[in-house]
């Protein structure tokens, strides 16, 4: 790569990373929007994308709220507040290094760090836990395993018995909601009986006597039977194994015992209590490091409180205002929790009892209330959307940006964390520092190169590294050819010397998982600091001259293979307008991140005779080149063509990106336009980043082909036919 000294506009100076999406760190997220703090990077990296909200999760399970409406979603969210998103699991911490390890894609660097990441039942000290039933947290992970689970009660004759273990709020509400959806079922569920098991010699400690036989006979009225003084020492598939001996019948543990830590906050050396939670001051931070905070049910303060959404969210103000202390220098000010609070346990049936000390209430109106107040919470966190023409409008979305190149130490550095893989055929390469790399070309073949840069579409430099590689690559396969090399271009935003290190590592790294994927080599590069973030490759290739694929190869009665969805042009453009869900993001960057090495092969194994990669001209424009190359018209079959989730409804929002309009003289080439409806018009003109391939290959083989690519994982479909019988570049829908 080439070096030089840099001109700096210390824009980015230090980093904030929040880790976990829980909570607390929503309120986190809110106030940096809302008062940013100069000079600092703000990044939230979380397991999950859409975060559930403690208060509604036994309604969820109840049947009485959908997903969404009990699930924040942290990339709006983070995308309304300017925050970084990094979809990852933290899976280690280096407190010298200021890192944690991020599973899949190396590790990310921090100046301040904050931890809510909850906790999950702790499971490790009874065996079988783990492979009998499941935990109620992750929720996520909990629910897809209970909807299998009802799957399999359904399925089967006889009695079958689920045991709730545990004696807390948690364990009361949801066998109290899991007892109201099974009566709720249609079909109804054959014979099962749900009960209670809890260590202690009541339920609800901490509650009010008159709470306790509330609860009581609601478990009575909804055929629960309680199990006191069963303490559960391990699992098997038809029972549980408690301490005394004992055993009780059990073909489904649902798991709601006290909250576990995980193991990675003690092996960081973080000062953590006797049950692994981190340690925290008054104010929050860590008693053993300054720059490490924790909130929720993770952080374990001086005077302990219940594990509970209820406290998370009440430290996220706290919090908040004491990490932007410590950012500006300032002291920090200690959290006061509530000694006393409100809680309101739902009983399954929009029923629920209130108690905080010795108040204490129950009834409907308090489930209505209750949903009041946790509807009022959701409402917080869903940020409104810009309208489609306000963003349209909007120049500052456009393209822009100029640079200065990234000073040699730096490039120094990322190379030596990246290690580029080297090749013999590359003469020179980066560890050569040569001005140029050399390559030697296999005698024979053909060298194919292409060239492909785009500014951020996303502002984690992974993803935009790894998903700009895919596409880059694309070229090259849809030319039949072997990627060999390749040599990147990078711009990182201006910034502090380490600021920079780190986007531009994060940025190679995300590359390199692609090049790797089909082992391609390095070979070179440039870099530069500008004013937003932005990544390119040059790639180059061998094939031999025979198996060149050629956009004029269509043969009359082809079959037209797409491998990819349609949708990412509008779902990036609704993602910057905060209208895209999170999820639908999410499955648009998972389709992004396919290369496209697997889907040649199976594509020249059934006869590709023509073939162009779907990108920023979009459907029709791509294949408006591809037919009048061949001389050919096409009839495309509308309803075959696979959408994204979530492109069609953003279309309809009247969401476009900036290049739609451009693209959309390719509808001029459709015979009666006026057949088509204007979200299909416009999904067909959607401009594509590392979109799939488009071919042409024997109708024979067509059906097999798209059976191959599927269970590869490709979305693919056939969209159509070459017709000899329309004008050359003419689109037919019939
Ligand atoms: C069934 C049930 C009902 C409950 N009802 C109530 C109630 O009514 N009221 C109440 O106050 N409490 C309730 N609780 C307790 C409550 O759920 C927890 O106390 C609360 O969720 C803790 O919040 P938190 O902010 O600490 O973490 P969480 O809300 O658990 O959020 C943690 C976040 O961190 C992310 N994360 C976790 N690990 C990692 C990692 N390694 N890397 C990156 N991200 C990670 C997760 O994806 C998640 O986004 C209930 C619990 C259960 C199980």
């Amino acid at each position: 790569m080439k070096t030089a000294s840099t001109h700096r506009n210390l824009a980015i100076q230090r980093e904030l990373l929040l880790v976990g999406g829980g909570h607390a760190h929503v309120a986190v997220i809110r106030h940096f929007g809302m008062k940013p703090v100069s000079g600092v990077r703000v990044t939230l990296l979380s397991r999950d994308v859409h975060t559930p909200y403690s208060g509604m999760l036994p309604g969820l399970v109840a049947g009485h709220y959908t997903h969404d409406e009990c699930h924040i979603d942290l990339r709006r969210l983070c995308t309304a507040n300017g925050v970084r998103l990094i979809h990852g699991t933290l899976e280690g911490l280096d407190i010298t290094a200021q890192t944690v390890d991020v599973s899949g894609r190396g590790s990310l660097a921090w100046d301040l760090l904050s931890l809510n990441t909850g906790s999950s039942p702790a499971l490790d000290a009874i065996p079988g836990a783990r492979e009998h039933g499941c935990a109620v947290k992750p929720i996520d992970r909990f629910l897809s395993q209970w909807e299998e689970h009802e799957r399999h009660i359904h399925s089967r004759a006889g009695p079958h018995r689920i045991v709730v273990v545990g004696g807390g709020a948690a364990a009361v509400e949801m066998a109290l909601a899991i007892a109201w959806r099974l009566r709720q079922a249609r079909p109804r569920a054959p014979d099962v009986s749900i009960a209670l098991a809890t260590a202690g010699q009541q339920l609800l400690e901490g509650h009010g006597d008159h709470v306790r036989r509330t609860i009581a006979a609601k478990l009575f009225e909804s055929g629960i039977e309680t199990h006191f003084s069963s303490r559960v020492a391990g699992a098997t598939a038809t029972h549980l194994e408690l301490e005394s001996g004992r055993h009780i019948e059990c073909d489904f543990p649902v798991w709601a015992v006290h909250a576990g830590a995980p193991v990675w906050p003690r092996e960081a050396g973080l000062a953590c209590d006797a049950a692994g939670f981190v340690r925290v001051e008054q104010t929050l931070r860590s008693i053993s490091h300054a720059r490490v905070f924790a909130a929720g049910d993770i952080a374990s303060l001086p005077e302990p409180v219940p594990k509970s959404g209820v406290h998370a969210v009440r430290e996220g103000d706290s919090l908040a205002r004491n990490l932007v202390r410590a950012l500006e220098g300032n002291s920090l000010r200690p959290h006061r929790p509530q000694r006393q609070f409100l809680s309101l346990l739902a009983t399954g049936d929009r029923y629920a009892v209130a108690s905080r000390g010795a108040f204490h209430a129950s009834g409907k109106w308090v489930w209505n209330w209750k949903n009041r107040i946790d509807r009022t919470f959701m409402a917080m966190y869903q940020p409104t959307a810009l309208p489609a023409a306000v963003l349209a409008a909007d120049e500052g979305m456009r393209c822009g940006g100029c640079a200065a190149k990234v000073d040699a130490d730096t490039l120094a550095s990322v190379l030596r964390a990246i290690a580029p893989g080297s090749r013999e055929s590359v003469h020179h390469g980066i560890a050569s520092a040569e001005d140029a790399a050399v390559i030697a070309p296999p005698p024979g073949q053909l060298l194919v190169q292409s060239v492909d840069y785009f500014r951020a579409f996303i502002d984690d430099p992974w993803l935009l590294g790894r998903i700009a590689t895919v596409h880059a690559l694309g070229d090259l396969h849809a030319m039949g050819a072997t990627p060999h090399s390749a040599l990147a271009i990078a711009t990182v935003p201006h910034g502090a010397p380490r600021v920079v290190r780190e986007t531009l590592t994060q940025l190679m790294l995300g590359a390199r998982s692609a090049l790797e994927a089909e082992s391609l080599t390095l070979a070179g590069g440039h870099s530069s600091e500008g004013a937003e973030l932005g990544f390119g490759l040059s790639v180059n290739g061998f094939v031999l001259p025979e198996a060149l694929l050629l956009k004029s190869g269509i043969v009359p009665g082809h079959a037209l293979v797409l491998t990819k969805a349609l949708g990412t042009g509008v779902l990036f453009a609704a993602n910057m307008a905060g209208a895209a869900a999170g999820n639908w993001i999410e499955d648009a960057l998972s389709a992004m991140q396919q290369g496209h090495g697997t889907a040649v092969r199976i594509l020249r194994h059934h006869g590709v005779s023509a073939c162009t990669d779907v990108t920023g001209f979009g459907l029709l424009g791509h294949l408006g080149e591809m037919l009048r190359a061949s001389g050919l018209g096409a009839r495309l079959d509308m309803s075959a063509i696979p959408a994204l989730p979530g492109a069609r409804e953003c279309l309809l929002a009247g969401y476009r990106s900036s290049l739609h309009a451009g693209n959309a003289s390719a509808l001029s080439s459709m015979e009666s336009l006026d057949r088509l409806d204007q979200v299909t018009q416009a999904l067909l003109v959607d401009p594509q980043t590392a979109g799939g391939l488009l071919a042409a290959l024997p109708e024979a083989r067509a059906q097999e082909c798209v059976e191959e690519l599927r269970n590869a994982g490709y979305a693919a479909a056939v969209i159509g036919f070459a017709d000899g019988g329309l004008p050359p570049g003419k689109v037919s829908t019939g």
